[in-house]
């Protein structure tokens, strides 16, 4: 958020800013999403709605979440909530109690560690540097898990390295969360859509079926639709954490707002075709990237396969000099600095996710801006002595 205040501040001051920092997709909606809220509109009942979510809303979901193999669930196993975010949070709250632990691979989705610290859990980070392309082994996870935390976090495809499980690294982590029965498992992956090189995706449920039982799979319509200020995230899991969920709403939200909802059933039931036209555009953009990251020398880049993030380490370049300005480069949080100050192009510092040698570069841009974005990174580097 400080490199994008900064970025913002120095583009209203009239400086030619191209911004990779913030996660948020650059496309909106078909317009069916539309008309189905003019149509909610004319039609708003205007009265409380369900804990839970609508009827309607929950089967749209199930019948969505089919499309990736997660089948036989009903609507007693749903929730929603504002955002993937808010469901988090109230997991946090229904899962840990004061001291419990949750445990979870680094580089991490930032949120986590504040959702943690505000429940009050212990948090047990385990490092996937970039040496291990930012995954987590089957070894790692059986010694986390050994430790038996309360509930062991999981993001795929990840935010921020872009990197997505194949079938196999997730039917290997799977064997070894079914050895472990007293530990719930969050699988966050909402961008689970956004999956390139025909890789697919894949859950721990799919190599486990029995593993239903404890497995809460997260998702949200703000990457996937383009619709991240709608505000709607959905779990489907256990009955009884559904139903905790559903209770928290029911203390804090209610419920999400009929016009909401009627936005929400039109995206996933109506075209998908804007999902499908921006993951085809994200892959290429992808492939930009990374051409670019890789003709830096020392930069280290493990290829992502999904989201729309790369997060290179740049740590060979700490301890240089950005020769045109004088600017010396100690850390992620300089670099990212020195590049705004030197070339307007913002990036966030790794840090941010828990890995302080490299920068995550969100290239959710519009596409005319990358290739210019990325030609003053190069240069950036270049110029660094
Ligand atoms: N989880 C991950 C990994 C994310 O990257 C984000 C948003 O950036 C979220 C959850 C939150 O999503 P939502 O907008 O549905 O709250």
């Amino acid at each position: 958020m400080v490199v994008a205040e900064k970025a913002k501040r120095l583009k209203a001051e009239g400086r030619d800013i191209i911004s990779f920092s913030i996660g948020v997709p650059n496309f909106l909606p078909g317009g069916h999403v539309y008309d189905a809220v003019r149509e909610a509109l004319s039609k708003d009942s205007g009265q409380y709605g369900s804990n839970r979510g609508a009827d309607a809303l929950l089967d749209a979901f199930l019948k969505h979440i089919e499309a990736i193999g997660l089948t036989g669930y009903k609507r007693s196993n749903v929730a929603t909530g504002i955002g993937a975010k808010h469901i988090i949070y109230n997991l946090a709250e229904v899962l840990l109690d004061e001291g419990d632990t949750i445990a979870f691979p680094t580089p991490y989705w930032t949120s986590y560690l504040d959702i943690a610290e505000i429940v009050d859990a212990k948090v047990d980070l385990l490092p996937c540097p970039p040496e291990q392309n930012y995954k987590l082994t089957p070894e790692q996870l059986d010694a986390a898990l050994a430790k038996k935390p309360k509930v062991f976090l999981f993001n795929n495809p990840s935010n921020p390295t872009g990197m997505v499980y194949t079938k196999e690294e997730i039917a290997a982590l799977a064997d070894v969360v079914a050895k472990y029965p007293d530990t719930w498992i969050i699988t966050d992956d909402i961008y689970n859509r956004m999956v390139f090189d025909g890789l697919g995706y894949h859950n721990f449920v799919h190599f486990r079926p029995e593993l239903r039982d404890r497995v809460i799979f997260l998702d949200s319509l703000s990457k996937t639709y383009g619709m991240p200020g709608w505000r709607v995230g959905f779990m489907v899991g256990p009955e009884s954490v559904a139903n905790a969920v559903v209770t928290m709403n029911s203390n804090h939200i209610t419920n999400i707002p009929e016009l909401t909802t009627a936005a929400a059933i039109a995206a996933l039931t109506g075209p998908q075709d804007v999902p499908t036209q921006k993951n085809e555009e994200f892959q290429a953009k992808r492939d930009q990237v990374m051409a670019a990251m890789t003709s830096i020398p020392g930069v280290v880049c493990p290829k992502p396969q999904g989201a729309f993030y790369v997060f290179p380490d740049v740590s060979a370049y700490f301890g240089k000099t950005h020769g045109p300005t004088g600017q010396t480069i100690a850390n992620d949080m300089d670099l990212c600095n020195a590049l705004l100050d030197a070339k307007g192009v913002a990036c966030v510092p790794g840090s941010a996710f828990g890995e302080p040698r490299a920068l995550r570069i969100s290239y959710t841009c519009p596409t005319p801006q990358l290739a210019p974005g990325l030609q003053r990174i190069v240069e950036f580097f270049s110029e660094l002595q």
